[in-house]
């Protein structure tokens, strides 16, 4: 069941959706060669927790940490580890805070140094996926028009997008309905209502859609070693735009 929040829920998932705004564009600043996982994790958690919020992922099912990071190959809900950013580096740092009762979530994939040119397209064209997404996410519209607009840029770029992980609803629950598939049919799925609120979430691969976790149940990788984008916004429905929850 889809649930509707009313728009003074709205209001308190925005304050949410603030501080992953603001802890990801301070996280931007701080991916270089060198740091580490571990490093950046440790920064995010402590500002969330100065924010007055906290971090959603951390002992959710068992997770060690408060953010998911996920370099090169990896898709999405990398555990943040010792090992260093090299040059030429691409990380996904997926974000989600719990804050009065509600929930946010947002993920960006960022570059350390210098990187190549298939890793910047890769980026800028999930980048695309999700302002595309977000661009369908309009009162009357259909769930599938979400998909099918993300599914249609990443394909024309060449790139693949994951099938076996999607986009969800949120509000008092970091999971709740409709999933979000990040390909689809126009005109297909629910009809979209004022006061949803979707997390936006597109995981393209460079090579082939696939995916395989590791014996940890949590990192998620390409199957073919290929490198993967995320991006993700909480976006709730309003009668008039979309109204991005997760953006500064
Ligand atoms: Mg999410």
């Amino acid at each position: 069941m889809i649930i509707i929040k009313t728009p003074e829920e709205i209001a308190i998932m925005r304050e949410a959706g603030l501080i992953v705004a603001k802890v990801l564009e301070l996280i931007e600043k701080r991916v270089k060669p060198g740091v580490t996982g571990v490093q950046i994790d440790r920064f995010a958690e402590r500002f969330i927790r100065s924010a007055g919020a906290s971090p959603a992922f951390k002992g959710y099912r068992g997770f060690p940490a408060s953010i998911c990071f996920s370099i090169n190959e990896g898709v999405v809900h990398g555990i943040p580890s010792a090992k260093r950013l090299k040059e030429g580096d691409i990380v996904s740092v997926d974000v989600g805070v719990e804050y009065k009762g509600y929930y946010a979530d947002a993920a960006a994939t960022f570059a350390a140094g210098e990187i190549d040119e298939e890793a910047r397209r890769l980026m800028e064209t999930t980048k695309t996926c999700l302002e595309a997404g977000i661009a369908q996410a309009r009162v009357g519209n259909y769930l599938g028009d979400i998909g099918s607009a993300i599914q249609s840029v990443a394909e024309s770029a060449g790139f693949s997008v994951v099938r076996d992980l999607v986009g969800h609803g949120i509000g008092r629950a970091m999971h709740e309905d409709p999933q979000i598939p990040n390909y689809g049919r126009p005109k297909r799925g629910p009809r979209l209502e004022p006061g949803m609120v979707l997390a936006i979430e597109p995981m393209i691969n460079a090579g082939v859609a696939e995916v395989t976790t590791l014996d940890d149940h949590w990192t998620v990788l390409t199957a073919d070693g290929g490198l993967s984008a995320h991006f993700e916004h909480s976006v709730a429905l309003t009668e008039r735009t979309p109204l991005v929850l997760t953006s500064v």
